[in-house]
């Protein structure tokens, strides 16, 4: 039997239009904007139709889970990591993701670093933030953003391209502001040794307003693909 997704198409098809108006109305035509596909719990099949559908980036939040199906992903598809990340995990996941958009500690960063350097490349990291100071999640203070930025751009191998979020769920929309702020103040106070360019925030609840708010990548889950069998704790 053949898998039929065209639920898949028809929820992108609403995603894409959702998207480009909260583009049109709030941002320059000149923004980066990506919409990334999340794959948690979701077929390689089902992930490979997103693919043919022109996303073109996928996120992925447990190293365990990516590994087994990774072999089996569209090899044109550009993979970031989003998950939270245990240092002795880094090794299996470092060779094949671009981005790994979840660092929050010094240590992480020094172990990406190194593996980094010992991969002969440099890789692209966003600083995760705790914008709503939950203890449910991991990222870093707002507050203490600025000072790990500069500790962490003094790493080998390792360039900092931004800030990533999940903000609470509730009254979202204040955090996702407070969020752009940060980003454009720690941008402008760490210029001189940083180029941040990527704000990563928004997910199926809240992508529009994310969008409104600066986000250049939306991370797209149930939205896409339906609801999921099991939900992972973040
Ligand atoms: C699961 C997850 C998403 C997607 O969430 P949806 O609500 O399913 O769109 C985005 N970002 C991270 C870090 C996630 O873990």
């Amino acid at each position: 039997m053949v898998n039929d997704f065209s639920y898949i198409d028809e929820n992108l098809r609403i995603i894409r239009e959702r998207a480009g108006e909260a583009f049109a109305k709030y941002r320059n035509s000149g923004d980066k904007l990506r919409i990334m596909a999340v794959t948690k719990t979701v077929a390689p099949e089902a992930v490979n139709h997103a693919v043919s559908l022109g996303l073109d980036l996928l996120g992925e939040n447990r190293v365990q889970e990516y590994l087994s199906k990774k072999d089996f992903y569209e090899k044109s598809a550009e993979v970031q990591f989003i998950g939270s990340l245990q240092t002795n995990k880094v090794k299996y996941i470092i060779d094949s993701v671009t981005m790994i958009q979840s660092v929050d500690s010094i240590r992480l960063a020094e172990t990406v670093s190194r593996l980094a350097v010992k991969s002969n490349r440099v890789i692209d990291i966003l600083c995760e933030v705790n914008i709503g100071g939950e203890d449910s999640k991991g990222g870093i203070a707002p507050e203490e953003t600025g000072d790990f930025i500069e500790r962490v751009s003094q790493f080998e191998g390792i360039r900092i391209r931004g800030l990533m979020t999940i903000p609470p769920p509730c009254d979202s929309d204040i955090f996702l502001g407070r969020m752009q702020e940060l980003f454009n103040t720690v941008s402008e106070q760490k210029k001189s040794v940083v180029s941040m360019d990527t704000l990563s925030m928004g997910m199926t609840h809240d992508y529009a307003e994310a969008i409104k708010y600066g986000s250049n990548i939306v991370r797209i889950g149930t939205g896409l693909f339906g609801a999921r069998n099991y939900d992972i704790k973040k």
